[in-house]
């Protein structure tokens, strides 16, 4: 097991995710226990989700700012009210110079402690969860983490112009990766995560039984952690970048 900071240690937590809704699915019930314990949680999320739902009769060019609504009553359900967005093109996603500096630029504005991204592997076990666009946020974060954030001379300008400072993130947890070393316990926040997804109106309206589907893999998730029977649990893959 990852040696994992105390969640007494850690003042703020900063989620990076390609679309609305990602960090609700991976990681809903973690968050609303950071948030229990008292640690501010920031949301950066870098597509506004153009290109999600499944309604073909809904007007396009009203997505983003749906998308963008239903994130942010999402976050109320988990103790989450900081929610940025980064207005990158959905499905488009590359892990960039540009998106580097941008995501740089949100961790020394934020200064978290903790660090929340997605995989930049692809999961040959689970298809969906290698989307492309998480994959190239996945990479573009560890890469923001480590050197951008850090590196006082990395994107010299946001010193210059903007005048943020480097900044060390002390830890990264990586959601739906292949490798997880880290396991919490969400049973007690489970309804807050579901509460949180059904936010997603766009995007799980037409999910039938979206609660068991859950409930089926955060039960299989925690027999791996060794919990006992009738708990739930989500899981990463924790790296020390102090
Ligand atoms: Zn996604």
């Amino acid at each position: 097991m990852a040696g994992v900071l105390d969640d007494a240690q850690v003042g703020r937590v900063l989620s990076i995710t390609a679309h609305p809704d990602d960090v609700d699915f991976a990681a809903g019930g973690t968050v609303a226990r950071w948030t229990d314990a008292g640690i501010e949680v920031v949301y950066c999320v870098v597509t506004d989700g153009d290109a999600g739902g499944f309604d073909e009769d809904s007007p396009r060019d009203e997505m983003p700012a749906l998308r963008r609504a239903e994130q942010v009553a999402a976050a109320k359900c988990v103790g989450v009210q900081d929610v940025r967005f980064l207005g990158y093109p959905d499905g488009q996603v590359e892990a960039t110079l540009a998106l580097r500096r941008d995501l740089a630029r949100v961790i020394r504005q934020v200064r978290p402690d903790r660090v929340l991204c997605p995989s930049p592997e692809r999961s040959y076990a689970r298809i969906g969860i290698g989307h492309p666009d998480h994959r190239a946020v996945g990479s573009a974060s560890l890469d923001a983490v480590y050197p951008d954030a850090r590196n006082p001379f990395a994107f010299p300008e946001l010193r210059e112009r903007e005048s943020l400072a480097a900044w060390t993130v002390r830890e990264v947890w990586i959601a739906g990766g292949p490798d997880p070393n880290h396991y919490v316990d969400v049973t007690a926040t489970f309804p807050r995560k579901i509460a949180a997804l059904r936010a997603h109106e766009s995007q799980t309206g037409h999910m039938e039984d979206l609660t068991g589907r859950l409930q089926a893999r955060l039960t299989l998730t925690a027999q791996l952690a060794g919990l006992p029977e009738g708990h739930l649990a989500e899981s990463f893959r924790v790296l020390d970048t102090a």
